[in-house]
């Protein structure tokens, strides 16, 4: 009997008490709002997860001297993008690169996606990817389990609390998208390489075939020598997380070795 007492008691207070619900992801977002720019604070409101919210806060925290250089494309710079002679260019060396693939592979060709990486969809991607879903929820674990944190509207230091915690909780492993705004794909200072066999992909962007497929089969390195060869505008490939389609692109700073870090 106290043993099916227990059970329903911790049923019941399951069921009320769920890890920080809606209300809570309310009054985090006010909380953020008070020291985060608005292009954050905007993206922040179109994440409803709480843990979700609060893992992108942190990388916008980390961010913030750079944050609005590095943010994503407008709708309207995106289009003034399409047929661009800074597109042209990107294209080009693309196509040099793909050509110095299938030339010393033969049958195999490169794929490489070319369109910018709206914010709209990385916010997309933040709301459903598993990796931002495992991380979130350990951080949301440390800040249940934190007794000195007060997730509660009338806790006037909760803004300065939030972002020195944050500062200060580094989930591992880390989610292996970039934070909504942040990926260097939103202003087309990166580009993701696949790989495919008669049109169809047999090296994708997928971080579970990196050692079953890109490693195994050695696609890591045929890329890279071919972006050695025909590419000199871009660099890579990403190592954390670890991901061998991925190269940054930076024309303007093809002489300093300049890398982007962001997945
Ligand atoms: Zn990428």
């Amino acid at each position: 009997m106290p043993i099916r007492r227990a059970l329903l008691l911790f049923a019941i207070v399951s069921v009320i008490r769920p890890a920080l619900a809606a209300p809570d992801a309310a009054v985090l977002q006010q909380a953020l709002a008070r020291n985060l720019p608005e292009p954050a604070v905007q993206a922040l409101a179109a994440i409803p997860d709480p843990g979700r919210k609060l893992l992108a806060a942190r990388s916008y925290y980390r961010a913030q001297a750079s944050l609005e250089k590095r943010w994503s494309w407008s709708e309207a710079r995106i289009q003034a993008y399409e047929g661009s002679a800074e597109q042209k260019q990107l294209l080009a060396e693309i196509a040099r690169i793909g050509e110095h693939f299938s030339s010393v592979n033969p049958g195999y060709s490169l794929y490489a996606n070319t369109k910018v990486r709206s914010l709209d969809r990385q916010i997309a991607v933040w709301n459903e990817n598993a990796s931002v879903g495992s991380a979130s929820a350990q951080l949301m674990s440390a800040l249940d389990a934190d007794a000195g944190m007060k997730i509660e509207a009338g806790n006037p230091q909760l803004p300065t609390q939030l972002k020195s915690w944050l500062g200060a909780h580094s989930p591992a492993p880390g989610p292996n998208v970039a934070a909504p705004g942040l990926s260097a794909h939103g202003q087309m200072h990166a580009v993701d390489f696949q790989i495919s066999q008669n049109g169809s992909l047999i090296a994708p962007a997928d971080s579970a075939k990196v050692a079953t497929v890109w490693r195994a089969q050695g696609w890591d390195a045929k890329l890279k020598a071919s972006i050695k060869a025909a590419g000199p505008a871009f660099e890579g490939p990403l190592t954390s997380p670890d991901e061998p389609w991925h190269y940054s692109y930076s024309p303007a700073h093809e002489e300093t070795g300049h890398v982007e870090i962001s997945p």
